[in-house]
């Protein structure tokens, strides 16, 4: 080392000799030139985007540790590992460690023998872990999916809240924010929290062109699934996503059972079971997870060749990022999900009974309803999820409402006779009830619990025999997407909001997207 400061031709050689590269990516050379002369960044790029080098390469051309503030604590181990394959000297602090184990880390940080130091935010919070980095010599503040810092983003974690502390306690570090989801409120969030106002601020798009974008009417999820896999993606890998551990289970088996090597991934398996089915999915080909979204933080894959989604996400931040796992190397990749009734009734149903203050309700709420626009829209898919994160495109072309354009139609009168329907029942029955009974009811149909309750003799009774029952429940879904209709309680029992009234009395259209059926889009010819 010279006394001269580090420059650009030192990170260029840090490219080539440590990590193999001929160059850089996108914006990476100018974040690290923005970092390496100790100035604050601020970085929004999308997962494959390169994020990483913007700090380790920093880190290594910069005297002292660069320290890396991480929630995500299981990978943290991989990535030590990773480095230390390069000869980068890296190691972690976290509450997975046995006591030995940090002090060795905590000496050779003191030593000045570590390039990097990844920390998990509750650890910064300590007074202990704050001493400690006093005594050492820091290189930078790299903060790792900052979006956590944002009260109103998807996934807020209050211990990022304290990391506003690291610019009073040691002003003279760089610091760089990463992200790979942020709308521009969050963005501002971000910002403000962190103290990063004056920062550079680098924002790549978020388009991912050679992702194909599609949403389809659920009917029978592992059947709809199995005929995308045999037709599009076969012998490719993929991941599947499912809510519950139950449904991960069930439906890896079912796979299975029909010539798909599949494997599920869950936080409520065996550990050993849980690492060595990741183990396969990493190195076989071929190999579809079946899982939570426990699975995939910052799992490196590049042939992904399709994600599935068998329930909806709860956010188009979370649905953006795990579909972003999907063709990573560039190359044509499926973005798929199945939607339905069921998905806002039961979301809607979670988010009531969910813990945390009435704030957290509405932002929960908000971003349930940004993802249903996302689900309901007849335009281009990516021109929708482009503007959500602040970005403007012009239609794709490749996803399927550009493939197979959606039909609007004007859906007032049926709306106007479900939601007459829900308010006689509960104006001249003080009933209640679900989708299907309600269906019942418009279709005319004498069921015996039509007749047990007396639901024939309503005026209403077969005014909506003009439509299926597929088309009713579309109907039902697009009412409470659009916040037209409510539902309650356990049973999932439909209620009117305070703008079904405007429906009602004739001052509101409400224009739907017609249902479609579930036939594969056209696979756009051509490479990446
Ligand atoms: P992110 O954290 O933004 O999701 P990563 O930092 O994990 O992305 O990088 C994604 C992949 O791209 C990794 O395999 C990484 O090694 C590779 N990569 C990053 N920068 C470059 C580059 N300049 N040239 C070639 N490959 C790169
Ligand atoms: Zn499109």
């Amino acid at each position: 080392l010279t006394d001269a400061s580090p420059d650009l031709s030192d990170a260029l050689r840090v490219l080539h000799r440590v990590f193999g590269y001929d160059s850089f990516r996108g914006e990476q050379q100018q974040i690290i030139e923005q970092v390496v002369a100790g100035g604050d960044a601020l970085v929004l790029m999308p997962t494959g985007g390169g994020k990483s080098l913007c700090y380790q390469i920093p880190a290594l051309v910069r005297e002292g540790t660069g320290v890396v503030v991480s929630p995500l604590i299981a990978l943290m181990q991989d990535q030590v590992d990773a480095l230390n394959a390069l000869g980068v000297r890296a190691g972690f602090l976290n509450s997975t460690q046995d006591p030995y184990e940090r002090q060795a880390v905590e000496q050779a940080f003191l030593a000045d023998e570590l390039d990097l130091l990844y920390l998990a935010p509750e650890r910064l919070r300590t007074e202990g872990t704050q001493r400690l980095l006093d005594r050492g010599r820091i290189s930078l503040f790299a903060i790792d999916e900052a979006h956590c810092v944002a009260q109103w983003g998807h996934d807020f974690r209050p211990d990022y809240l304290a990391l506003s502390m690291l610019h009073e306690r040691w002003p003279k570090v760089p610091r760089i924010a990463l992200t790979a989801t942020a709308t521009e409120a969050t963005h501002k969030e971000i910002a403000q929290r962190l103290a990063l106002e004056d920062a550079k601020h680098f924002v790549a798009s978020f388009d991912r062109p050679n992702i194909q974008y599609r949403i389809v009417p659920k009917n029978s999820p592992q059947k709809q699934l199995l005929e995308l896999i045999r037709t599009e993606h076969a012998g490719d890998a993929g991941v599947v996503y499912c809510l519950s551990r139950a449904s991960v289970e069930k439906t890896a088996a079912f796979l299975v059972e029909h010539g798909v090597d599949s494997v599920p991934y869950h936080a409520g398996m065996d550990a050993r079971d849980r690492a060595a089915n990741q183990a396969r999915f990493l190195r076989e080909d071929g190999v579809v997870v079946v899982a939570t979204i426990a699975f995939g933080m910052g799992i490196d894959k590049p042939d992904v060749r399709f994600v599935a989604h068998l329930d909806l996400p709860k956010s188009v931040e979370g649905y953006y990022q795990e579909t972003g796992r999907a063709g990573r190397d560039g190359e044509p990749a499926t973005a798929w999900l199945a939607y339905g009734l069921q998905d806002v009734v039961q979301q809607r149903k979670m988010i009531d009974s969910s813990e945390g203050d009435e704030n957290h309700r509405r932002s929960l709420a908000a971003h349930l309803d940004a993802m249903l626009a996302l689900c309901e829209t007849v335009d281009c898919r990516r021109v929708r999820l482009l503007a959500y994160f602040g970005q403007s495109a012009e239609p794709c072309g490749n996803c399927d409402t550009c493939l197979t354009p959606a039909e609007s139609w004007d859906g007032t009168v049926a709306a106007q006779k479900l939601l007459s329907t829900v308010w006689r029942l509960a104006r001249e029955r003080r009933q209640k009830f679900g989708a299907a009974q309600i269906i019942d009811i418009l279709q005319g149909k004498k069921t015996a619990k039509v007749i047990q309750f007396d639901h024939d003799s309503l005026s209403v009774f077969g005014v909506g025999s003009d439509l299926g029952t597929a088309e009713w429940r579309g109907v039902i879904r697009q009412l409470l997407a659009q916040r037209l209709l409510a539902v309650e309680g356990d049973f999932g029992t439909l209620v009117l909001t305070d703008a079904s009234g405007e429906v009602l009395g004739g001052r509101r259209t409400v224009p739907m997207r017609k249902e479609t059926a579930p036939v594969p889009a056209a696979r756009k010819s051509g490479g990446s």
